[in-house]
């Protein structure tokens, strides 16, 4: 693995160097910057999602709390997913036991992502709630990551982690993961609000070249982390990505050396819910439209209904009609 650029370095902290960046710090919004501590194993991203997470936040309506770990979760997802360089599907799940039964982001190499949540039929969720009495109110929580390639083959097959939960926030979720299951010394600062959800990593490289890269810079991870340690949450979702790694670490050497979009996306469509009925055959079909005259399917992750009259749903068991191989439900 060897993450360095070799473009020019900026030196001045920031992680954009010279680029333009007007006042109001909205070239960063959406947005995911890397960048690396010249002269140690350190690596770190910053991410800001905005419009992106707004579009999540309309589309459920959700308590304050279960809203504000759902984002944490949203931009952590993305963090991980630019962070394992892995070309597919990355699926964090939350597996609850207390009010939230599951909490889920998933997202791709492009930085697409969705999210949902599913609360207990009939649960009261206080808002003020903490994520341990959300998901893990009598130790049962679990946390599952899904590692899915975008292309199969008999060495790359999806792969999925399961883990107790372990932590009392999101950061401290992921970051045991991190450490334990993928061995990669990571940690993480999340927040999120109703406008932003945004996030830092930082990620302790292994040492490369031996000793000379030792040398250089030997306390550059703690330092970072110590750093970092005084983030407060609210600054990380109102001030810009360019202004919150200035505001940290304007006295280290970063280099920056990427920026990438991130965007709200779903992946649901009509022939994927039509697929779905036909796999829970006619007379399951049938025995709804006898009932409600349509058949509605509601996307868990963006809220569009798709609806299949007498009509449409007769044409999905027309002898010819497409029967494409089924696929697994998410
Ligand atoms: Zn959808």
């Amino acid at each position: 693995m060897n993450d360095g650029p070799g473009g020019p370095t900026s030196g001045d902290g920031s992680p954009d160097g010279g680029d333009a960046e007007p006042g109001d710090g909205r070239a960063d919004a959406d947005s995911l910057s890397r960048f690396l501590l010249q002269g140690a194993p350190v690596r770190g991203e910053i991410i800001s999602l905005d419009s992106a997470w707004q579009q999540v936040v309309q589309r459920h309506d959700l308590p304050v709390c279960v809203r504000d770990c759902l984002g944490q979760l949203s931009a952590a997802a993305l963090l991980l997913a630019a962070s394992l360089k892995f070309d597919g599907m990355l699926v964090l799940q939350i597996h609850g036991d207390g009010p939230v039964a599951l909490m889920v982001v998933e997202c791709d190499a492009a930085g697409h992502f969705r999210a949902t949540v599913k609360i207990r039929e009939g649960a009261v969720v206080d808002d003020q709630a903490s994520l341990v009495q959300l998901v893990h109110a009598s130790g049962q929580g679990r946390f599952v990551v899904t590692l899915d390639p975008r292309t199969r083959t008999p060495t790359r097959q999806p792969y999925q982690g399961i883990v107790p939960f372990e932590g009392d926030s999101v950061a401290q979720v992921l970051e045991h993961y991190m450490n334990r299951s993928e061995q990669v010394p990571t940690r993480l600062w999340l927040a999120a609000d109703e406008h932003r959800a945004a996030g830092l990593l930082l990620q302790r490289l292994p040492d490369q070249g031996g000793s000379a890269a030792q040398a250089t810079d030997a306390d550059g991870w703690n330092r970072m982390c110590q750093l970092a340690d005084t983030i407060d949450p609210l600054e990380l979702v109102s001030l810009s990505s360019a202004d919150m790694l200035h505001r940290l670490f304007w006295q280290e050497p970063l280099h920056a050396f990427d920026r990438r979009r991130c965007g709200f996306a779903c992946s649901c469509s009509r022939d994927k819910v039509a697929a779905m009925l036909r796999m829970l055959g006619r007379e399951e079909v049938e025995s709804i439209l006898v009932e409600r005259e349509t058949v509605e399917v509601n996307c868990d992750f963006c809220n569009l209904a798709y609806r299949f009259d007498a009509v449409d749903a007769a044409g999905l068991f027309l002898p010819g009609a497409d029967h494409p191989p089924p696929t697994q439900p998410q």
